[in-house]
């Protein structure tokens, strides 16, 4: 088929489908989107929080446990070893199909009804002293990580592995003793940096490979002892650099020169890495895929957001490890032929299911292991699934919703609770208009404050112990927040002011300063040739096309 321009049903806005996209669409046997890839993002993402996090009970042994559901919403909730347990059956919940009411209003009330996990974890590499992490795993004394894990002694952080020692990540792995970091790998005392790789005791680095005592550097390689790009005495540079640490001041205002600074060089059209013809960033070892981001060894796959190892897979966000033939899907991995599915691992011919697991031919189920010909968890022989499939499939056909994912109006969460909210933020007032769910009560806490930004210490070294018992409030958003004694260890350590942000906008600030999730037309501004890159053509960057760069920085 030609390619054909829509308008979307959400957004009202135009969009594309390439000739290719209708031959994925054609093998899935779904029909083309009616949303704009972004609209689509959105609606996906409201199936992930990953941060929002509440304290609740148990619904089945009661205990005090840490949720990402809302007290206040509909679900039954259980811990992750209730949930797992076999003191409940899933099967126990299991509806008839009612051709005379819509499938997903069905399906939205089958959801209702069984229980949910309180947090996602990976039961098969559990953590340990880790209570509040999320979509994690095989941590040990960590605190705030998502959407990650192998880590010991890390905090506040999202998309990382491997960490030790390490806080306030977005995006890395391999790091020991970093801080503020965002794309940074393999490196050891590694702060307020941007795209690093191998870098050992440095700060402020913008594009850097094997750096090592470098202080404000940008596009530097293989290089010691430089401080804002120019090479400096050793006992020089010990001494510069010691007047900026841990003082909460001197840092923002170092950070402020060097943004300025770093403007003055060219920076590359994406930050992608062994690809052949690949559009969006932060792709690595990946062939033909576009529009994706955070992507690693995938092969044809498009609208990919946070996923390894997949392979023709359109509009899918997180996890992937041996996926393929996905359309539509949130967190599923090691799976095959799945359609509009949250949550599936080792399955195949999963549609329209939330938490499936070692299962085949299910549709609109919730919360089965070894499931086969489950319709709204209930159980058919072949031939029965098949009929009713049929009758389902019919109804989503004539209403053009088949490979569409779950409708918002049946997602778990509010759009502010979720990761939709991190990368595609809208105000309450957009969010409701678009038909989202908005959360009024985060457990958010603010004006408790015992201690006020401004009479917090500049200097970590005269921080006292005390501080652990204050509340502080963070000077972006009033958050109430604190910190807590390993956190404090740490800044000490690692000579570090007090953040005087709460988390969420330090991490908020970090997925900004990553570049987001949207692909600009631009120019390269060497050669002119067409870029496809994350700068808006209006920003005051210099981007160079991936030729340009090699040619002058490397
Ligand atoms: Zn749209
Ligand atoms: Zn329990
Ligand atoms: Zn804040
Ligand atoms: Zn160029």
């Amino acid at each position: 088929m030609e390619q054909e321009i829509k308008n979307c049903q959400n957004c009202k806005q135009e969009f594309v489908i390439e000739s290719d996209d209708f031959a994925f669409y054609g093998k899935m046997g779904v029909q083309p989107p009616i949303s704009c890839p972004d609209c689509r993002f959105k609606i996906r993402a409201q199936f992930r929080n990953e941060m929002t996090l509440y304290s609740r009970k148990c619904d089945l042994c009661h205990r005090s446990i840490i949720s990402m559901y809302n007290p206040k919403s509909p679900y039954t909730v259980y811990c992750e070893e209730c949930y797992r347990s076999d003191k409940w059956d899933p099967y126990s919940f299991g509806q008839d199909y009612d051709p005379s009411q819509p499938f997903f209003s069905q399906l939205g009330k089958l959801f209702q009804r069984v229980p949910k996990m309180a947090i996602f974890s990976d039961h098969t590499r559990p953590s340990v002293n880790s209570e509040y992490i999320n979509y994690s795993g095989a941590n040990k004394n960590c605190y705030l990580i998502f959407n990650g894990g192998d880590s010991e002694n890390s905090m506040y952080s999202r998309g990382t592995r491997f960490l030790t020692d390490t806080s306030d990540i977005y995006f890395g792995q391999k790091l020991e003793r970093c801080y503020e970091g965002i794309n940074v790998n393999q490196s050891n005392g590694v702060r307020f940096s941007k795209n690093v790789t191998s870098g050992v005791d440095s700060d402020f680095i913008f594009n850097g490979v094997n750096v090592q005592d470098c202080f404000g550097c940008v596009n530097l390689k293989h290089k010691n002892n430089y401080f804002l790009n120019e090479a400096i005495d050793r006992v020089v540079y010990k001494k510069k650099t010691e007047e900026i640490r841990g003082s909460y001041l001197k840092i923002k205002n170092f950070s402020e020169k060097f943004q300025k600074f770093s403007l003055k060089f060219p920076r590359r059209e994406n930050n992608n890495l062994k690809t052949i013809d690949c559009s969006g960033d932060y792709i690595f070892e990946s062939k033909n895929c576009h529009n994706c981001f955070e992507a690693a060894v995938c092969e044809n796959c498009k609208y990919g957001f946070f996923v390894k190892n997949s392979k023709d897979c359109y509009d899918f966000t997180g996890f992937g490890y041996n996926a393929e033939l996905l359309i539509e899907c949130v967190g599923v991995g090691f799976s095959q032929r799945i359609i509009g599915t949250y949550w599936s691992e080792n399955s195949h011919d999963i549609q329209y299911c939330f938490s499936v697991f070692s299962s085949e031919y299910c549709l609109g189920c919730d919360s089965l292991n070894n499931g086969q010909y489950v319709i709204l968890n209930k159980k058919y022989t072949p031939n029965q699934f098949n009929e009713i499939r049929q009758n389902i499939l019919k109804e989503l056909q004539s209403k053009g919703i088949y490979g569409s994912f779950m409708p918002p109006s049946i997602a778990p969460f509010a759009y502010n609770e979720t990761i939709a909210q991190d990368y595609m933020p809208l105000s309450k007032e957009d969010a409701i208009a678009a038909g989202f769910r908005w959360e009024e009560n985060l457990q958010i806490t603010k004006g408790r404050e015992t201690l006020k930004s401004e009479n917090i210490p500049d200097n970590i070294k005269d921080v006292s112990d005390s501080i652990e018992n204050e509340i502080l409030a963070c000077v972006s958003c009033g958050r109430n927040y604190r910190i807590i004694k390993q956190e404090l260890e740490f800044y000490r350590k690692e000579i570090l002011p007090i953040p005087r942000q709460c988390f969420y906008c330090r991490h908020k600030q970090r997925v900004e300063d990553g570049g987001g999730l949207k692909l600009y037309d631009r120019k390269c501004d060497k050669c002119g040739k067409q870029i496809k890159t994350t700068y808006a053509p209006d920003r005051p960057e210099i981007v160079y096309c991936e030729q340009c760069y090699q040619q002058e920085v490397a």
